[in-house]
């Protein structure tokens, strides 16, 4: 099985664990609307470690 999945990698301080590098919902850029109406949110990375907030790789 090929590994295409790219890892993040916080451009600031260099973190790249992904269990401190957090996903959550840009909510200044929605991406798209569900059939339920419901907006979905770009996503983005926040270093747990700086706190830095990137966009995703
Ligand atoms: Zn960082």
């Amino acid at each position: 099985m090929t590994e295409t999945y790219k890892r993040n990698k916080c451009e600031k301080c260099g973190e790249e664990n992904p269990r401190k590098l957090h996903e959550e919902p840009d909510k200044t850029q929605v991406l798209y609307y569900s059939m339920q109406g419901a907006p979905v949110y770009k996503t983005r990375i926040k270093c747990g470690n700086c706190g830095a907030v990137f966009d995703r790789a």
